[in-house]
């Protein structure tokens, strides 16, 4: 096994708050055992222009409390093929990196591992995105900020829903996982929950939403997964509009503002465990792997095994929870 003497950093894909406290550990990480590290700009675009730059302890200095990712992001269709994946194999020989960390989603880590097997270049991931729909990892880097950003807003959502008797429907983002929507909808105190993972039924709905009102609620907050089965938040609200025409009913899409914002601590702690463990990993001889948090124990998965490999990773117990609480 050669020695690894430079990293290369890049995020690619969906941004999520933590990236940069990600790349921050990585640096000082590998600087503190006396290996190099390059930049690399707007993940595999730059890596196939050779967007790279040089990175110190100071190339990192006060990024940790910041959302985005200072090394840029981007969605880079030509590495898809073998011709991009050459040319960026090209940049990264001829700067002397020996190794990668890649910080992104299923995407990004489908490409290191093709990059990987291809080139032969050790690779190790973090997983970086607030959906939560990862393997190998019990959170990813973004879901707890994008959950305290969602209940941030149920919260003023449900101010203004109790002062005029409203029926609000807010879709939160997640893709086809319901993490978010689930966590938020608990932690926001939601009347029901619309899940990708659950198909909830229009008529069903609106049973849950018929017995609250019995119960004398007079304003509800019903929470739709971007990815919920049934044609997202204005469709459901349309449809039980036709049901409850009496409530003055609205629609909230919160959007990318998910997506944004300082880290929670919990975010910057995990983002700083997994940096660290991403470079010792791969200083101890372990590639094509992904790094993930089990219980409170780091772990690696390897690649294979995390972007095949099959795990449900909505709460049961929680989802059962969501409904007692709506008793
Ligand atoms: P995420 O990492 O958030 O899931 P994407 O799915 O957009 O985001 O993937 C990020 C990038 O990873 C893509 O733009 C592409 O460059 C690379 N990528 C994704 N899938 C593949 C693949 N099958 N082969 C090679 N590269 C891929």
């Amino acid at each position: 096994m050669n020695k690894i003497r430079r990293i290369g950093v890049y995020t690619s894909g969906g941004d999520a708050p933590g990236m940069n406290a990600a790349i921050r550990a990585v640096v000082r990480t590998a600087l503190f055992n006396d290996v190099k590290v390059t930049g690399i700009f707007r993940g595999y675009e730059g890596m196939i222009e050779g967007d790279f730059t040089e990175m110190v302890s100071r190339s990192v200095s006060s990024i940790l409390q910041k959302g985005g990712t200072i090394l840029k992001s981007a969605r880079c269709p030509e590495f898809r093929t073998p011709e991009g994946r050459r040319k960026a194999y090209e940049n990264v020989r001829r700067s002397g990196i020996d190794a990668l960390v890649a910080i992104g989603g299923d995407g990004t880590f489908t490409g290191a591992e093709k990059f990987s097997q291809e080139y032969d270049i050790p690779v190790m991931c973090i997983p970086g995105t607030i959906d939560n729909d990862l393997f190998g990892t019990d959170y990813t880097l973004g879901f707890d900020t994008a959950n305290n950003t969602v209940i941030e807003a149920i919260d003023k959502i449900k101010d203004t829903a109790a002062s005029h008797n409203r029926l609000f429907f807010v879709e939160v983002m997640g893709r086809d996982s319901g993490c978010i929507a689930l966590n938020a909808g608990v932690a926001g105190g939601a009347e029901a929950i619309m899940l990708p993972e659950k198909e909830t039924a229009i008529d069903e709905l609106i049973d849950m939403l018929e017995t609250a009102k019995e119960r004398n609620k007079t304003s509800m907050i019903v929470i739709v997964a971007e990815g919920d089965k049934n044609g997202g938040a204005y469709y459901v609200a349309k449809r039980v509009k036709e049901k409850f025409d009496f409530y003055d009913t609205k629609v909230s899409i919160l959007g990318h503002l998910q997506r944004g914002g300082s880290p929670s601590s919990f975010d910057r702690v995990l983002a700083t465990r997994m940096g660290y463990f991403a470079v010792n990993e791969l200083l101890n001889g372990n590639r094509n792997s992904t790094v993930g948090i089990r219980g409170s124990k780091m772990v690696a998965t390897s690649l294979e095994e995390a972007l095949r490999g099959k795990e449900f990773k909505l709460d049961e117990e929680l989802v059962t929870i969501a409904e007692v609480m709506n008793i």
